[in-house]
């Protein structure tokens, strides 16, 4: 019998706990069965804390569900750096963490590093992108470095540039599971609001992975472009 472990580690950094499944959680499971070991670093603990809930409890909550979509995902662990979100950089020099957070880089010796693109819709992705990019680049890193897409639905921008398609025919359902870890802004208030976003969600997932899936003739697959 073959043994798949140790053909390295793949990082991925993302901003908010559910980007990581969102962008790339098709490849990641798909890697993680190839005998990669998968950690994703985190740089706020969610998406816009309610102002009614105490941020304590969602923060909580957040890391349960995240490490739980891990599992699905067959993923080796989740990092929080817990910085302040829209405030990525100007937090991370204040706390000092910049040191932290490359050392965990450093540990991890990731052959691949996949982050959110720089033209992501959302500020604190494209802030996330940046950082990544300037440790890369701090720390002489080898690692192929690509990027996928969260806030996009196709990108015509970047046609020109390497891409690396990955078929997740085979772990799109993986991928539908671990999403459906993310089910903390259940309560009566927002129920509504949970079923119709998150609905619509998972319907722009399946058609924009299926999309790519149908232009790479695959069922579904996952595009990320390189970087570096
Ligand atoms: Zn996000």
């Amino acid at each position: 019998m073959t043994n798949p472990k140790n053909k390295g580690s793949i990082l991925v950094i993302c901003s908010h706990s559910d980007d990581q499944v969102i962008g790339a959680g098709g490849a990641m499971a798909k890697y993680a069965n190839e005998g990669f070991d998968i950690h994703t670093i985190i740089l706020s603990f969610g998406e816009s804390v309610k102002p009614y809930v105490r941020r304590e409890i969602i923060t909580k909550t957040r890391v349960k569900e995240a490490q739980r979509a891990d599992k699905i995902i067959g993923g080796k662990g989740v990092t929080f750096l817990g910085l302040k979100e829209m405030h990525f950089e100007q937090d991370l020099k204040n706390r000092g963490l910049d040191k932290n957070f490359k050392k965990i880089i450093r540990e991890l010796k990731p052959v691949k590093i996949f982050t959110h693109s720089s033209d992501d819709v959302h500020p604190d992705h494209r802030a996330t992108f940046k950082i990544v990019l300037r440790m890369y680049k701090e720390m002489k890193l080898r690692a192929d470095f690509y990027t996928f897409e969260v806030w996009h639905l196709l990108n015509i921008k970047k046609r020109n540039k390497p891409k690396l398609v990955v078929d997740t025919s085979a772990t799109f359902k993986t991928k539908m599971k671990a999403l459906k870890a993310f089910k903390s802004q259940i309560d009566l208030s927002t129920f509504y609001n949970y079923l119709v976003l998150n609905n619509f969600l998972f319907f722009l997932i399946n058609i924009k992975d299926l999309f790519n899936g149908i232009k790479h003739n695959t069922k579904y697959a996952e595009v990320f472009y390189k970087v570096r």
